[in-house]
């Protein structure tokens, strides 16, 4: 798949022709990308920092006004068409994909705006459940289609709370907020550093031949939900213990790893080398702004590498699959680092490869993996893009 302008603008004219055939007016376009953490993992609900970059890979939706009450919705994903009243949008998650679209009209309409009917075409070219965000890049397009449709406009930062409350109220997923502020926020060539408590947010230069490569293991272990609830527990356990002596302490983000070490006895090993993790995994996000100020991306790439082992070791969240394929890229010419990224347990890699090299790191590991598993991985060769807007 190429991912250059060019396609992008035979895609939009493909959506908008249907669009036309379909409704009889000539839509607007707009677009949110997925997104792809680089380094920062189980640090957001800590209150720490995460940097995830804006993907190449968007959620298109083709937009017009109606005069009555109805939302009129096409995914080309589902090959479904449904239709909701504005008058109707209330009630709890009904395992539809159509919850996200009910959510975001539902929070916009809970803000005090009048949201109007509206027809909406989607095409997704973000994988969906491969943990590239599908989910937020939706939200976020939608809530642009909808606010123009209506024609009213709130402020970025409103519009990425009015997502992810969509996706915690009509879902029913208590997300972060990272994926919609990215898919918001994101800037080309530009990873984005997050600071998940004040939201404060700086844009770090990633070098044009820089290629954000994504590997699916293509497998997801059952205890994924439970583990990622005990690990949670197990850090709030930990600032309940360190609060003792550490009055200030809301959260591990407020931690230093002299104050870990100093109470370490108190901690049960398996909570301290959680704290371990999550402490150590948000300076290896301030060092590696700093490897990116300084356009080092070798340095970045190691800090990589030393996220996962961290992940693997301290914060037990990896696989033998995801440990197979960061091994395997390791030995690859031209890749600066790799690492698991998402919850854990299965899912995918994120890899820092350089353009010349991509084409025979893909081949390599999907050999390899092969060879390891007896699996065949998906790939998602990506760039760093810019949030979303109209087309
Ligand atoms: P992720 O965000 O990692 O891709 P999620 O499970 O959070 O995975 O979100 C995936 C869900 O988002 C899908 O099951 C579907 O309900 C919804 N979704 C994403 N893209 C589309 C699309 N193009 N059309 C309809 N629903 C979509
Ligand atoms: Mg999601």
């Amino acid at each position: 798949m190429s991912n250059s302008v060019a396609s992008f603008e035979s895609m939009a004219d493909a959506l908008r022709q249907r669009f036309q055939q379909l409704h009889g007016r000539r839509p607007r376009i707009f677009r949110a990308p997925g997104r792809a953490n680089l380094i920062g993992e189980h640090t957001d609900y800590n209150d720490g920092y995460v940097m995830p970059v804006a993907i190449d890979l968007y959620t298109w939706v083709a937009a017009s006004r109606r005069d009555d009450r109805i939302l009129h919705v096409h995914s080309d994903h589902f090959g479904e068409t449904i239709e909701m009243s504005l008058d109707a949008l209330s009630g709890s998650p009904r395992k539809h994909w159509s919850d996200y679209i009910r959510g975001v009209a539902a929070v916009l309409a809970a803000g005090g705006r009048e949201v109007s009917g509206a027809n909406l075409v989607i095409h997704g070219q973000v994988p969906l459940g491969a943990g590239l965000s599908s989910s937020a890049s939706l939200e976020v397009s939608t809530a642009l289609a909808l606010m123009w449709t209506s024609n009213f406009e709130l402020p970025p930062l409103a519009m990425v709370t009015v997502c992810q409350r969509a996706e915690h109220e009509y879902v029913g997923t208590r997300c972060g907020i990272m994926d919609q502020f990215v898919s918001t926020f994101g800037r080309s060539y530009h990873a984005l550093m997050l600071d998940c408590r004040s939201l404060d947010f700086q844009l770090l230069p990633i070098p044009a031949n820089a290629r954000v490569v994504i590997l699916n293991t293509m497998v997801r272990h059952e205890l994924a939900a439970g583990e990622y609830n005990r690990r949670r527990a197990d850090c709030e356990s930990a600032v309940k213990t360190l609060r003792r002596h550490l009055p200030t302490v809301v959260a591990l983000r407020d931690v230093t790893s002299a104050d870990l070490e100093r109470y370490k006895s108190e901690l049960p090993d398996q909570v301290y080398r959680r704290c371990r993790h999550v402490i150590s995994e948000n300076q290896r996000v301030l060092a590696a702004a700093e490897t990116l100020q300084a356009g080092d991306l070798n340095r970045f790439g190691h800090l990589m590498y030393e996220s996962h082992r961290s992940l693997q070791c301290d914060y037990q969240v990896s696989s033998r699959e995801l440990d197979v394929l960061v091994e395997l890229a390791s030995a690859c010419p031209g890749v600066y680092g790799a690492r698991m990224t998402g919850g854990g347990f299965g899912g995918c890699t994120v890899n820092l490869v350089r353009s010349d090299a991509v084409e025979r790191f893909q081949s390599h590991i999907t050999e390899g993996y092969k060879r390891a598993t007896g699996i065949i991985l998906a790939a998602y060769v990506c760039s760093a893009a810019d949030g979303a807007g109209a087309w």
